[in-house]
């Protein structure tokens, strides 16, 4: 794990977030839930492939 970056959804800007390394509490999921450093809600990134749960491929 690393760094990822995304696109916040709530205010268009790129978001650098810290992921750790730590087993997802349930395995069957990747996302995990982040606290956004752009509006301070929280956001479901894909701890496999960094995107946000729901976002649309470009
Ligand atoms: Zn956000």
């Amino acid at each position: 794990m690393g760094h990822v970056i995304f696109k916040c959804p709530q205010t268009g800007l790129n978001v650098q977030h810290w992921l750790d390394e730590a087993e997802p509490d349930n395995p069957s999921s990747a996302y995990e839930t982040v606290v956004c450093q752009a509006c301070n809600r929280l956001h479901f990134i894909n701890r496999l492939s960094g995107k946000l749960l729901g976002q649309q491929e470009e």
